[in-house]
């Protein structure tokens, strides 16, 4: 059976005093969750203020994105090396934040999600479509691709060591969750499209629903077959909010 996963995306969020106390909240929580794993993946500032509190501890901790190139001549970036040493387990990749204000392409997004593996972190790559997208019909289509980008650079096999989560833009900030039926369909999509080229990477894959989760909708959404747990952006910054999504992923 697969483990479950929730991992809070604190996005540019966060002081040192209500990290403080957020974590304390975070890492008593993780302690007595049974069955999922329970993440942060906080500014890069804050990796040094996570990492000592939650070392030795259930929680743990990742960044929101990862530079494509190693060390060098890149200024603003951050490496892959630089997570690992900072202890982090995570790096979300291709989130749609990254892809539409920062302007990432699938093959930067695969890029990343190489740079990641091989420094030994498991990327979480985010795949959704926009509400035009979805209008249109083409949501298949448009995960499709962003998932092929990445499977064409870094194989199956690597993508048996990662994490998808499904966040349709259109939910992610808006208040607009996606319904348990209209998610599950996408991440039984997902499933399928990986079990064409590897059965047992698509069974053993955690995939997560992103997008405007909170923990009045969080059961109904992680009961659906598909669905291994939820990538959290708001609702992760609200310590009750939080670990009450956390408690509503453990299986039942
Ligand atoms: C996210 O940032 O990945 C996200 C899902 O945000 P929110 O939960 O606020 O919609």
């Amino acid at each position: 059976m697969r483990g479950r996963l929730v991992a809070g995306n604190w996005k540019s969020n966060g002081n040192l005093a209500s990290n403080q106390r957020l974590l304390e909240q975070v890492r008593g929580e993780a302690s007595r969750l049974r069955g999922v794993e329970c993440a942060v993946c906080v500014p890069y500032p804050y990796l040094s203020q996570t990492q000592q509190m939650l070392t030795g501890t259930a929680a743990v901790w990742g960044g929101q994105d990862v530079s494509q190139f190693g060390a060098g001549a890149f200024t603003g970036a951050v490496t892959a090396a630089m997570l690992v040493e900072f202890g982090c387990r995570y790096a979300i990749v291709g989130h749609s934040e990254r892809r539409n204000v920062f302007g990432e392409s699938d093959a930067v997004v695969a890029a990343k999600f190489a740079a990641a593996m091989t420094a030994g972190l498991t990327p979480i790559l985010c795949v959704g479509e926009t509400l035009q997208e979805r209008e249109t019909g083409v949501t298949e289509q448009v995960v499709g691709r962003q998932l092929d980008a990445v499977i064409s650079g870094a194989g199956i096999a690597a993508l048996g060591k990662a994490v998808v989560a499904y966040e349709p833009v259109w939910a992610i900030g808006t208040g607009k969750t996606a319904t348990p039926e209209q998610a599950q369909a996408v991440h039984g999509f997902i499933r399928n499209r990986i079990a064409v080229s590897d059965v047992a990477v698509a069974a053993a894959l955690r995939i997560l629903y992103g997008g405007s989760v909170k923990a009045a909708n969080a059961a109904q959404l992680f009961g659906k077959p598909d669905i291994d747990g939820g990538l959290i952006g708001g609702a992760s910054l609200v310590a009750e909010e939080f670990t009450a999504i956390c408690r509503a992923a453990e299986r039942r």
